[in-house]
């Protein structure tokens, strides 16, 4: 390992989910091209987590870094509050045209389809704004139809989505969020569906949907990531399962928050991950793969009962939210290029082809006696490394791992010992190898 590689201790950067004190290397990115990292000594690495779930064609894909510069030599930014520009307007349309292709807008439970688009900057503040225009909708609710404004959220175990108050408060508590817990609200957590305990979860919903306990305090919203539980370890569920919950959540007129914030744009395998599930939620939170990984952008979908319940003549029933960076030209243009690639190529045969090489490794990992459940949906391969310590998030092997697959030349993050893979789909069948032969050696070295 060369100097640019280790950790400048007088750097003042202070970067995320980093134990400073640890001096754990941290290679200084140059250059990136498809699926490799160049830093700045030269060596490359092979990107295996999209660097952190967000490029979804490739680094520096030409379509998207042309559009971003054509729209950079014309309109920077500007304010969205009584503004309005091109690039946002086209990204607002293609998004509804993509729901409306790929999720069902006759679903008899909930016929209204997704009809409003509201921007903002990341996968968090789309799923605070989502939060925000449940509680928004009741508060209307409850004044046009009588009952009590409704504020509470279920949630499902195991889940993450965000780091802000409010989106820990509906995420799990952890190690994570233990110091800040004082400010987080109060939810009702459901079980995550492990395969054979779905119906104990569905029966959990429905109860907490009835309020039985309580008729006053009915839920507002369940937020759920749908298929792919992420941060929580990778953890899968059916569409059918999913399908259920909605089909609950609709039962007892309780809004469906899907946050596709990183199962959005072809992780599971097709554009959404209610796809499958044929359903649509009441609000649907994107960010991430949204430009293709190349800059910030977020939006939040809602309803039109949802964007009605904020419009009348008095202006105290406004949507009270902005971030200064509102539907950036710049991030738009880029949206718009990934969304114009989502029109015109076969991105789930791309997919495809990525997921079945991938099965060919994950069926050879599943005999490894240091592994167990080893799986994939879509491009996202995970399997869990069995050690004598403990596991979950703050697992000892984490950290070791990360080293390990550093000095191999590659860019993996394992969630404690669950070691996944979630590459942009360009990467080649030769890449995945390399991934796949360290992480075969690293069951070797660290498993029991
Ligand atoms: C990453 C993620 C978020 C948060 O997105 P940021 O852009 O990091 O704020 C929210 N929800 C899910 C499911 C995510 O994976």
């Amino acid at each position: 390992m060369t100097d640019s590689r280790m950790t400048d201790t007088s750097s003042p950067v202070w970067h995320p989910f980093t134990q400073h004190g640890l001096n754990e290397a941290q290679p200084l990115i140059d250059r990136a091209d498809g699926a490799t990292l160049t830093c700045r000594d030269g060596s490359e690495l092979i990107d295996g987590i999209s660097s952190w779930w967000v490029v979804t064609h490739g680094h520096c894909h030409p379509p998207i870094i042309s559009a971003i510069r054509e729209q950079a030599e014309k309109l920077d930014q500007v304010i969205f509050a009584g503004f309005t520009h091109e690039p946002a307007e086209r990204v607002a349309k293609g998004l509804i045209r993509l729901t409306d292709r790929h999720l069902p807008s006759h679903d008899p439970l909930s016929p209204d389809p997704l009809t409003h688009v509201f921007f903002s900057d990341s996968g968090s503040t789309s799923v605070e704004v989502a939060l925000k225009m449940a509680l928004g909708y009741w508060h209307r609710h409850a004044r046009d139809h009588g009952g009590k404004p409704r504020h509470r959220i279920i949630v499902m175990e195991h889940s993450y989505h965000g780091d802000t108050i409010g989106t820990m408060s509906v995420g799990a508590r952890g190690v994570f969020n233990q110091v800040y817990t004082p400010l987080l609200f109060d939810v009702t957590t459901i079980p995550y569906p492990a395969a054979g305990r779905e119906q104990a979860m569905l029966d959990a919903l429905e109860a907490a949907c009835r309020a039985a306990h309580d008729p006053a305090d009915k839920p507002a919203a369940l937020i759920v990531e749908p298929l792919i539980l992420g941060s929580g370890g990778m953890l899968f569920y059916s569409p059918a399962t999913l399908k259920a919950m909605a089909q609950i959540c609709a039962a007892y007129d309780v809004l469906f928050i899907a946050d596709e914030v990183m199962t959005a744009w072809g992780r599971t395998g097709t554009l959404f991950a209610c796809e499958p599930a044929e359903i649509t939620p009441d609000i649907l939170c994107l960010s991430k793969g949204m430009t293709g990984g190349s800059l910030p952008l977020a939006a939040t979908l809602a309803r039109r009962k949802i964007f009605d319940a904020h419009v009348s003549d008095d202006r105290a029933d406004m949507f009270f939210h902005s971030s200064s960076f509102t539907a950036n030209p710049i991030a738009c243009a880029a949206a718009a290029a990934n969304i114009a690639i989502w029109e015109s190529e076969d991105m789930p045969a791309r997919i495809a082809s990525r997921g079945a090489a991938m099965q060919q490794h994950i069926d050879r990992l599943s005999t490894h006696k240091a592994f167990t459940n080893a799986r994939r949906m879509g491009a996202i391969a995970a399997i869990d490394l069995i050690t004598t310590g403990e596991n979950g998030y703050m697992a000892d092997v984490a950290p070791k791992l990360r080293a390990f697959f550093l000095e191999r030349g590659l860019l993996l993050r394992p969630l404690g010992n669950t070691i996944y893979v979630l590459p942009p789909y360009c990467i080649s069948d030769t890449q995945l190898n390399q991934i796949f032969t360290a992480i075969d050696e690293a069951g070797h070295l660290f498993g029991s």
